[in-house]
């Protein structure tokens, strides 16, 4: 079937104004570029951030999102690895330079070069997008679109953030927000052996997380950072919750030379006592998107069909709709984009 001049894509002219549903030329893959046929489009409160300006990108007018699974449909000139018909995604990290010390060692996500996929070049809320050939992530067959597409970010994230406490099989995590992320992140640390502590400050959010796998339920308040301790504290913890209230939970919940990893920004600071910190050895990290190895190692998790989001999906001509029921809040788990004329 031969590929039609023009696509409807979702563009942001103006922060905070719906996105406009206009028809435009299908970008033309050059160089390495692949061009891709999306399928599903995750939407992500970075997006959110953006929309509003509050992330401002360098330019507009911009096609957000950073969450796109879809096919190839036409190949760049010197693009060698992928071939029509690949089902390929993308997240935040569109490409990065690949020759600096953070490219050359699996930190390409930190890169101070690199590309931001609906952020600093345009991105998936549209029929088609251009990716770069060695950066687009193969998606197993046993994942379909709908699932793969909050895993190129959320999932991703969640992933590499776990990974990123250093624990070992049998040690305990404490997961703090229950939304998307630490929705992924209990189902990815329960096939990776740990034993998982979910705190929230909303029950309902914690009976989800306990029917995901969580071994143990804590509501943030107060008395949390004893609750973890009684139930054995953490060898580390990770913060996906967009508030700084979780900060000394965490240090009193930390076992010795546990790692805490913030995953989630939220606007203040985060105080600490120089002591409790030195005294017990801990390390405090943070996470931003993820690698490709470690995309790669999520989606082999997932292609088992063991990480599951809980996914509300949305067609794409309603994108405004959905976008301001991301930015009120009245979203349970990830919401994703479904393409016409996609199964
Ligand atoms: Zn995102
Ligand atoms: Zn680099």
């Amino acid at each position: 079937m031969p590929t039609p001049k023009t696509m409807i894509a979702a563009v942001l002219q103006e922060f905070y104004k719906p996105l406009e549903l206009v028809n435009i030329p299908i970008p033309q893959p050059t160089n390495d570029e692949v061009l891709i046929k999306i399928e599903a489009s995750g939407l992500c409160f970075t997006d959110v951030h953006i929309w509003k300006g509050e992330h401002a990108p360098p330019s507009l007018p911009l096609i957000m999102g950073h969450e796109g699974v879809g096919r190839v449909v036409a190949l760049g000139p010197n693009a060698s690895r992928l071939k029509i018909g690949d089902r390929v995604g993308i997240g935040y990290v569109y490409a990065a330079c690949g020759h600096c010390r953070d490219c050359l060692t699996g930190g390409e996500n930190y890169c101070p070069d690199f590309d931001a996929t609906g952020y600093s070049v345009q991105g998936c809320f549209a029929e088609y997008v251009c990716l770069r050939d060695q950066w687009a992530n193969k998606i197993p067959n046993e994942i379909t679109p709908i699932e793969a597409a909050p895993l190129m970010c959320a999932g991703a994230a969640a992933y590499a953030s776990i990974k990123k406490t250093g624990v070992q099989t049998g040690d305990t995590v404490a997961i703090f927000g229950m939304g998307g992320l630490g929705q992924y992140a209990v189902q990815i640390a329960k096939l990776m052996g740990l034993r998982v502590i979910a705190v929230d400050i909303s029950t309902n959010k914690l009976a989800t997380a306990e029917s995901l796998g969580a071994d143990e339920r804590v509501i943030a308040n107060d008395q949390a950072g004893e609750n973890i301790t009684a139930l054995g504290g953490a060898h580390g913890c990770v913060n996906f919750a967009p508030v700084t209230e979780t900060w000394p939970i965490m240090l009193e919940a930390c076992n010795p030379r546990a790692r805490i990893v913030l995953t989630g920004v939220p606007a203040g600071e985060m105080a600490f006592y120089t002591y409790q910190v030195v005294e017990r050895g801990l390390t405090v990290a943070g996470s931003s998107a993820s690698n490709r190895q470690e995309m790669n190692e999520l989606l082999a998790l997932a292609a088992g069909g063991k990480v599951k989001g809980v996914i509300n999906e949305v067609a794409f001509k309603d994108i405004n709709a959905a976008l301001t029921a991301l930015t009120e809040g009245r979203v349970k788990g990830r919401t994703v984009l479904k393409m016409e004329g996609t199964n």
